[in-house]
């Protein structure tokens, strides 16, 4: 290792006692004064910016230790090959045998919410060995199909020709099956999300943190590929905008969303995470305009925005979030505006945004696959990472817990414990397989139980 690389490791270790220092020095103080809010304040601030240092000296720490280059040669290696893996399934030498899964693109909800259904049908081919046969005639994005818009997911296979086809769950091995939509599947297959091939696994856990999520990218970097001339519209209006890094992708999620599938969050709460990112890149460079890329299905929100929010420069387009609204949102050209929100948001360096919409997982799915690692180049104000209708997401006990309170519960190291969120407090909320327990879990002590599934490895294909 590098000189600089070790004075930063021993600077990080040293800052993280110093940080505990402090707040112990100040809030033990605090035990014997009259309590002012302005203390507390201030504490709070000095917490913030140690916070931030130490935050910031680690993101240098995987450019330092040597492997920064090795990281991204074989997140592009593996990438290509489950590309190639892909390209190989959709495209079999003898289409007429091929055994078959199909998936019809008639689920009557939005775009995001259509490609996780895709993405599904997807992973269901590559676990299972069969091509995916896409049907999107009447698509309700486009009459005319999916083709139309993107490239299709097979060059030479695209058609089931007059074979049987079997509704899943199929008792025999059936050539040709059905899928239903992921929600009302019986008999879940065990290589559903959050699953990962175990053949890629141990590859991929050494350059991504969150490697399901990466998974999931690599079938929407297969799927997603607009045609040309989608893709020079794109290229044309992007053309147009000051997008320019450093640049803060913020998804604001309203109209049919708001207290039917999430709660309302207003853009301050948004504005907070993106000032955060923004102090800490201070903290190593110059920052001459805070930027945002708002993107939104309330075209009120960016006027409100700029209005509130001079301090930043928000790029977005009112239209687009016009188009995007509930009543007028399943037209191609709700889709085009769509299709560079996306890309837009994916681009960003830092996301803002609420995983309980799709829209906001789709981005940081496409963002996984942009970058070696983007697990910790996002913000969440709801939910946490997950795939519709995945099976049990766990996190595995690293250290163990005496319950301190009532709300909180007791674990071994190695319970696995089910998760239904972090508040983002220190704490988050689970089950404890073992005890059946459920309440708070100090989230520090677990860690994401990656569930690795024996997929076909495709030996066919060249390493
Ligand atoms: P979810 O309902 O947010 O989970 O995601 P879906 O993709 O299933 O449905 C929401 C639909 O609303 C999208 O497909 C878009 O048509 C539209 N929409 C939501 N947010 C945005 C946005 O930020 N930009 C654009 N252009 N459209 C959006």
């Amino acid at each position: 290792p590098t000189e600089e690389y070790e004075n930063l490791r021993r600077r990080i270790y040293s800052n993280t006692k110093e940080i505990w220092y402090y707040i112990n020095h100040e809030l033990g103080k605090l035990m014997t004064e009259d309590i002012k809010v302005e203390k507390i304040q201030a504490i709070l601030d000095q917490v913030a910016d140690r916070k931030r240092s130490l935050l910031s000296d680690q993101q240098k720490l995987p450019e330092l230790d040597g492997y920064h280059e090795w990281r991204q040669n074989e997140a592009a290696n593996v990438s290509d090959l489950i590309q190639r893996r892909l390209k190989y399934l959709q495209n079999p030498p003898d289409c007429r045998e091929a055994r078959k899964v199909i998936c019809n693109l008639n689920k009557g909800c939005g775009f995001g919410c259509q490609l996780h259904h895709i993405v599904y049908c997807l992973i269901f081919a590559y676990a299972t060995e069969r091509t995916l046969i896409l049907n999107s005639k009447g698509w309700r994005y486009n009459t005319k199909g999916w083709d139309y818009v993107f490239e299709p997911i097979s060059d030479s296979c695209t058609t089931a020709y007059d074979d049987k086809v079997m509704p899943w769950p199929v008792r025999y091995d059936a050539k040709v099956v059905s899928l239903p939509f992921i929600d009302s599947i019986s008999q879940k297959p065990k290589f559903l999300p959050l699953a990962i091939p175990k053949d890629l696994a141990h590859r991929i856990v050494r350059f991504n943190g969150d490697p399901a999520s990466w998974w999931i990218g690599q079938m929407l970097k297969y799927i997603l590929k607009p045609r040309s001339s989608m893709q020079k519209a794109i290229n044309e209006t992007i053309a147009k905008m000051n997008f320019k890094s450093p640049i803060v992708g913020v998804h604001i999620r309203r109209t049919d969303k708001v207290g039917t599938e999430a709660a309302f969050h207003h853009i301050h709460e948004y504005m907070t995470h993106v000032k955060d990112y923004y102090d800490q890149l201070e903290l190593t460079r110059v920052v001459d305009v805070r930027r945002v890329y708002l993107a939104t299905d309330d075209a009120n929100v960016l006027e409100d925005a700029r209005k509130k929010y001079p301090q930043y420069e928000v790029v977005g387009d009112a239209g687009i979030a016009r188009t995007a609204a509930t009543h007028r949102r399943y037209t191609p050209q709700s889709l085009a505006g769509l299709l560079l929100d996306l890309r837009m948001l994916s681009a960003c360096d830092h996301l803002v945004c609420t995983f309980s919409s799709q829209v906001g997982r789709v981005a940081y799915e496409i963002m996984q696959t942009n970058r070696v690692d983007a697990s910790e180049s996002f913000f969440s104000l709801d939910d946490i990472y997950y795939f519709g209708g995945q099976n049990a997401h766990d996190r595995r006990a690293i250290m163990s817990h005496n319950a301190q309170g009532k709300e909180d519960i007791s674990f071994q190291v190695g319970d696995l414990i089910g998760v239904a969120g972090n508040h983002w407090n220190g704490y988050g909320r689970g089950t404890n397989k073992r005890t059946n327990l459920n309440g708070l879990i100090p989230w520090y002590k677990t860690a994401d139980h990656l569930v690795l599934y024996p997929f076909p490895e495709y030996k066919q294909v060249p390493q």
